[in-house]
């Protein structure tokens, strides 16, 4: 299914510099309204408080407030609920502001029943953002329950309801690792490791091993995937053993 993100930001949205931090974390919220409220609140001059990077209307639609590349103003707290964050992926990063680290989606609603449309365009969301990173910072990240979390796991002081007690925590999860599981078959490597891999191709391809320079591209670009990988080890393996293929 085609799908369009409509950009909806503008000079009033809120955003700051991700400095040097890669987003690998997805956090889920619901609007507690209208998705013509979300827009206009996320675009008024009045707003000095919060942003999000998407917003998911009930009939499908995706509009976008902040760029990927930048943070938004959504899970905002203090060093204090850091510290004394039961959740993991906040536990690994002790005093970093969980903004940095983050793509926040809103949803149209009140208590995260969502509709047919809107739950199959924010499965398609999560793959779209984790795509993004990959392309824009070499950054793989699984779509799991210690990636993709609701801000009450960020905030569970200030905003427990987020995003509500019937959001489909259990029915995303498995869909997004189906999703996976079918189409994703691409290692999931470091950005250090990728090019560590290149080079080790690369190398191959100057000794002739390996008769194709594209191989190591593939590793170079992060998309080499695990049966090419195992098929390449083979052939490799074979070679160096004598065998003519
Ligand atoms: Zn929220």
């Amino acid at each position: 299914m085609n799908r369009e993100i409509v950009w909806k930001g503008n000079n009033h949205t809120n955003s700051s510099s991700r400095g040097t931090h890669v987003p690998f974390v997805i956090v889920n919220h619901i609007s507690a309204g209208t998705m013509a409220s979300m827009d206009s609140w996320f675009t008024s001059p009045g707003n000095k408080t919060s942003s999000a990077h998407f917003g998911v209307a009930k009939d499908g639609r995706i509009h976008q407030y902040v760029d990927i590349r930048r943070m938004a103003w959504a899970n905002g707290i203090g060093a204090e609920d850091i510290a004394k964050s039961k959740t993991p992926v906040i536990q690994d990063n002790p005093g970093i502001n969980p903004n940095l680290y983050s793509v926040s989606i809103e949803h149209e609603g009140t208590d995260g029943d969502l509709t047919e449309a809107q739950f199959q365009a924010s499965v398609w969301l999560h793959r779209y953002i984790q795509q993004q990173v990959q392309e824009i910072w070499g950054r793989v990240f699984e779509l799991d329950r210690y990636h993709v979390i609701g801000h009450f796991q960020v905030n569970p002081r200030g905003k427990p309801s987020c995003p509500g007690s019937k959001f489909p925590w259990n029915r995303l999860y498995k869909e997004l690792l189906e999703v996976e599981k079918k189409e994703d078959d691409t290692l999931k490597l470091e950005t250090w490791q990728w090019k560590m891999l290149g080079d080790t191709l690369d190398g191959l391809y100057r000794k002739g091993v390996i008769g194709d320079y594209s191989w190591a591209e593939k590793a170079y670009t992060g998309k080499l995937t695990a049966s090419e990988l195992a098929w390449l080890n083979t052939v490799i393996f074979a070679r160096q053993a004598g065998v003519e293929v």
